[in-house]
């Protein structure tokens, strides 16, 4: 198996290459050449463990043996603190929350970084070399990087998140670790102009390659592959194919829905659940793909308007047609905006369906939630739920909305929605003690890479 650009103007690379590696260098994002075919689990119960085997082997290639995947599976889920690591629960009729925030940050990413942590150091002991991480976090993927990454020799961590825009636990959980590797950057900006400035980072070949620069943001396929194991493993335990619905940012969790399909996955539809942050519901109703304004929200992991992935989903709508995707993301540069061709438009939403949540909404779920089955849910779980109240009249099939963070991770939403404070699970226990380390950065490109090249030891 290998690993192709969206944009189609680089050589094609195997799945090691494409782990410690970022954007491919004509700045497309990898996917695989073709889809491979999985040994899926049948109906019932199936092991995390062994359903995430059988689908990162098939992707992995020659890359990394059976043996070697099982072990790292094994390690990165014994950190899990539930034994199903991706536990199925009831809340409703045809209502049920897959719940993917038992891993040690508390949010879904740890799902798949984990795992992406393990594979790194084996892949950098193998080659006996070093990377610099640099991660651009709208609040859960730099603690899920720094839990993955943290204490590792071969590897530097800069995380860097939108100053004051994310929460306090999220900011404390990044801040007050003391890992030596460990460098977290408070950027005068928002999460779309971190993420620029990665992008701006890994399209510099030269500061790139020196740096040996990768990324564990979900343009990381790796990060991909992981998280379509939990559609399996959900799917399995119901006798009927669900909708998945998926709160959304980046579109990687739900365009990891897409690439379980397309291996074998058996479901009614993909639902995206977005907040004000609307820019993917608008390009499936309008058609027209365009960034607003990023607004300021209650479930912040999610404050995101140029969700990376959907040129993924864009390359597999269009019959992967690079050439297209190179002339549209030109232009979305250059215009700001992508129109979407009606095959195009037709294709996406012959998978897809978008909602839209507002803040109101957000709180009203999760007083509904707490009212109907007495549990917490966090501000994003509930952008799916409201979604999923929405379309729950309309459905005769199972919903299964990914519950993606705890809700102790945004203690101040919970409490003005139902009165109640969740509290600190363990893992969060000594979160209010230690003290905090980050710099602020100004947000430019260049006071970002002297940053780097000054704690990376490459420069
Ligand atoms: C990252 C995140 C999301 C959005 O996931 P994407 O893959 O970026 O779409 C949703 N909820 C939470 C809690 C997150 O941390």
């Amino acid at each position: 198996m290998e690993y192709i650009s969206t944009r189609g103007r680089s050589a094609p690379r195997n799945f090691a290459d494409v782990l410690l590696s970022g954007t491919a260098a004509d700045g497309g994002l990898f996917v695989p050449d073709h889809w491979p075919l999985v040994n899926l689990p049948g109906s019932g119960f199936a092991r995390y463990q062994d359903v995430a085997l059988d689908v990162l082997s098939a992707f992995a290639g020659t890359s990394f043996s059976r043996t070697e995947v099982r072990e790292d599976i094994q390690a990165a889920y014994a950190t899990f603190d539930a034994p199903e690591i991706a536990p199925l629960v009831q809340i409703g009729d045809n209502l049920y929350l897959l719940e993917l925030f038992h891993g040690p940050s508390l949010a879904f990413k740890d799902v798949a970084l984990q795992l992406l942590g393990r594979l790194f150091n084996r892949e950098l002991k193998r080659r006996n070399r070093t990377a610099t991480v640099i991660v651009a976090t709208s609040g859960d993927t730099g603690s899920a990087a720094i839990a993955a990454l943290g204490g590792l020799e071969r590897v530097t961590v800069f995380v860097m998140h939108p100053k004051g825009r994310v929460s306090d636990v999220q900011r404390r959980q990044m801040t007050t670790v003391s890992f030596k590797n460990v460098h977290n950057i408070a950027l005068e900006g928002s999460f779309d102009d971190a993420q620029a400035i990665v992008k701006n980072l890994f399209s510099d070949r030269a500061f790139s390659e020196m740096q040996h620069l990768a990324a564990v943001n979900s343009i990381n396929f790796i990060r991909i592959a992981a998280q379509c194991v939990y559609y399996f493993t959900a799917a399995a335990r119901l006798a009927v194919a669900p909708a998945f619905i998926v709160p959304t940012g980046n579109f990687g969790d739900a365009f990891a829905g897409e690439v379980a399909m397309r291996i074998g996955l058996q479901a009614a539809r993909l639902v995206i659940a977005t907040n004000a942050n609307d820019i993917l519901y608008r390009a499936l109703h309008e058609g027209v793909y365009a960034a607003g304004p990023a607004r300021h929200t209650l479930s912040p992991s999610m404050d995101i308007q140029a969700a990376s992935n959907f040129e993924r989903a864009l390359f597999e709508a269009s019959g992967r047609d690079a050439g297209w995707i190179t002339a549209r993301m030109n232009e979305l540069s250059e215009v700001k905006q992508i129109r979407l061709p009606l095959d195009v438009l037709a294709a996406l939403r012959q998978r897809y369906e978008a909602f839209r949540c507002s803040d109101e909404l957000t709180l009203k779920s999760i007083a509904d939630v707490y009212t109907a089955s007495g549990r917490l849910i966090d501000p994003h779980t509930a952008v799916g739920v409201s979604a999923a109240y929405r379309l729950n009249r309309l459905s005769n099939f199972p919903l299964v909305v990914l519950a993606t963070a705890h809700p102790a991770k945004f203690p101040n939403a919970v409490h003005k929605a139902t009165g109640v404070t969740p509290p600190l699970p363990p893992r969060l226990a000594h979160l209010y003690e230690g003290e905090e380390r980050m710099t602020v950065l100004a947000n430019d490109v260049t006071s970002v890479r002297q940053f780097i090249e000054r704690y990376s030891g490459h420069a």
